[in-house]
């Protein structure tokens, strides 16, 4: 079996996205490459989470083509292999549509710096323009917005997290739907007072070092 380590932890990731209540059915996506990044094991399309085995995981290579897995690999692979392609640190990315980040890009407002831990998506999180899901033209967008940031929103369609392995970017995507709640929350009864730049400097150098 191709990728077996990277499609158990797929596996793993995709069930506590249900369990965590980030998705709900078969919605969102998940996809993590090997190493040396010549592979990727991501989500079937179209399958609940919560009958998912080891072999409905699809290995694609870096270009899109299917390697293993009898199923057909999630309809938004453009942007998982795009965005593990645009910086060498990326090797998983994370897609929900979580309540409150979904509401933000409903409302095509970026999430300020409301609360510190935003810092693990970095120090505001910006809305790339709507497009189709499953389009190239979504994929560009999101591309196009991101930067050196590790969370995109996704205009009227969701969140977009990345990281170096899958609990980075699950990690992120957990924060970043609860600072969009504060956030929301915040925002219905008054002014939310926002961290500065030099405020975040300092969150995310300290988070460089967290855990270590
Ligand atoms: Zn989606």
């Amino acid at each position: 079996m191709l990728l077996k380590t990277e499609r158990e932890a797929v596996l793993f990731f995709s069930k506590k996205l249900l369990s965590s209540g980030l998705v709900k059915g078969s919605g969102g996506n998940i996809s993590l490459s090997n190493p040396e990044k010549t592979m990727m094991a991501v989500t079937p399309s179209g399958l609940a989470y919560d009958v998912m085995n080891l072999d409905d995981i699809v290995v694609i290579d870096m270009a899109g083509h299917k390697l293993e897995g009898d199923l057909k690999p999630t309809s938004e692979i453009a942007f998982h292999i795009a965005l593990q392609n645009l910086r060498p640190e990326i090797h998983a990315v994370v897609h929900t549509h979580s309540d409150y980040a979904t509401a933000l890009a409903c409302l095509g407002w970026e999430l300020p710096a409301v609360h510190y831990l935003i810092g693990f998506g970095g120090k505001k999180v910006s809305v790339a323009p709507y497009a189709t899901y499953g389009t190239q033209e979504l994929s560009d967008n999101i591309c196009s917005v991101i930067g050196r940031s590790n969370a995109v929103l996704m205009a009227n369609h969701g969140l977009v997290c990345v990281g170096t392995d899958l609990k980075q970017a699950f990690t992120t995507a957990e924060m970043i739907e609860y600072v969009s709640h504060l956030y929301l929350l915040t925002k219905s009864v008054g002014e939310p007072a926002i961290l500065s730049d030099q405020q975040m400097d300092e969150v995310i150098e300290k988070f460089k070092h967290y855990g270590k």
